[in-house]
């Protein structure tokens, strides 16, 4: 037995409806080995998240699936223990996608340094990371929210919809925050001072909806399709607008959803209320990622914006964190620690 092996889990078959623990296999491959230009990586937070059930799919999307026996794609925060490139030291802390293992080889493309005070470096994967850009980016571009509108968003206690509703509150808006029970609708009004915040499983959810948004709903941002958009679309004022980020309540679907085909009014509410309906990927906005970590950062700093994590422990225990992300177990952006820091 080596010293040291690489813990990785990989993709052991594709699921059909919602993933579950036999899609996945956990094994002990050999060191990665590095050659002149590389670094050697040890990972110490796997970032989970909603767009990893897409990978698992061999559907065409606007990302290469995961292969069979390849190891899962994610965002990493790794240490640099071994350097044979000039650009990285050990001991470096860096943002990386090194996927679900212990250890990876890199030669450095997309690998970027972390300066660990100025942030904790867990948020290089959420508020400061690829799902706090996202929120920032759709919402600011695509949302425009104005003072005195209505912002309604979904998967609100997660770390794109917190964020979402934190910056439309920052920019004068009244928001709305809908998410899965009383103790996320609690955060969200208690902590994170959203104006309302609903749970989607509730009794007459839609009509809680109408009750909460008297003056209908300027700005919607989708995170998450079905029943929370059937909700929203008859509250949609003239001109208001919908950055569409995603879509996870269609992401274990094996067929269309039930019920007639309603694209035909769904035309028509576009055409009559003048609605701007725009699907983004956070990385059409990659420009403007300077001014993310300038005014994230200032934000945060203020106390303007808070984040929440949700942390499990050790590698094996990803696969379980991940079919939970897509029930809504996660209380928070959802991170694994793969080892200490
Ligand atoms: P979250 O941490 O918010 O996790 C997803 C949450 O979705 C769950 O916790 C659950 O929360 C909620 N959810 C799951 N199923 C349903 C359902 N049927 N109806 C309503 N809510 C549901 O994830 P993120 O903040 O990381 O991501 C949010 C969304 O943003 C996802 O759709 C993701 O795919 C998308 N995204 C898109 C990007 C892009 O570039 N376009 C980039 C990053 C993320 P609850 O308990 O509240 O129901």
């Amino acid at each position: 037995m080596p010293k040291f092996v690489n813990r990785r889990i990989v993709l052991a078959s594709r699921p059909h409806g919602a993933p579950t623990p036999e899609n996945f296999r956990i094994e002990d491959a050999p060191m990665p080995e590095i050659s002149e230009g590389k670094v050697l990586l040890k990972t110490l937070y796997l970032s989970l998240d909603p767009y990893m059930r897409g990978r698992m799919d061999a559907a065409k999307s606007y990302a290469a699936p995961v292969e069979i026996d390849a190891v899962m794609e994610g965002g990493t925060v790794a240490q640099v223990i071994h350097s044979q490139n000039s650009r990285f030291s050990v001991g470096d802390f860096v943002l990386s996608h090194s996927g679900w293992q212990s250890y990876a080889a890199s030669d450095g493309t997309g690998v970027r340094k972390l300066n660990p005070r100025l942030a904790p470096l867990s948020t290089a994967l959420g508020v400061l990371g690829m799902p706090g850009f996202t929120a920032y980016a759709g919402l600011l571009t695509i949302g425009q929210p104005k003072p005195g509108e209505t912002v309604v968003v979904a998967a609100a206690a997660g770390p794109v919809g917190a964020t979402v509703g934190q910056i439309a509150k920052l920019k004068g808006a009244k928001t709305i925050g809908i998410a899965g029970g009383a103790e996320k609708c609690a955060y969200l009004r208690d902590e994170l001072k959203f104006d309302a915040a609903l749970d989607h499983r509730g009794p007459n959810f839609a009509e809680a909806l109408k009750a909460a948004c008297p003056d209908g709903i300027d700005v919607y941002f989708e995170n998450v399709g079905g029943a929370v958009w059937d909700a929203v679309l008859p509250l949609l004022n003239n001109f208001a607008r919908v950055p569409v980020c995603g879509l996870i309540s269609f992401y274990n679907a094996t067929s269309a959803p039930a019920g007639p085909d309603r694209s035909a009014a769904l035309m028509r509410a576009i055409l009559v209320k003048r609605l701007t309906i725009r699907g983004f990927i956070v990385s059409d906005f990659a420009e403007q990622h300077g001014d993310f970590l300038r005014d994230m950062s200032g934000w945060i700093a203020d106390g303007q914006v808070k984040y929440r994590e949700d942390i499990v422990e050790g590698l094996d225990a990803a696969p379980e964190a991940f079919i939970g992300l897509l029930q809504g177990r996660n209380f928070g952006k959802l991170l694994v620690r793969v080892a200490e820091e």
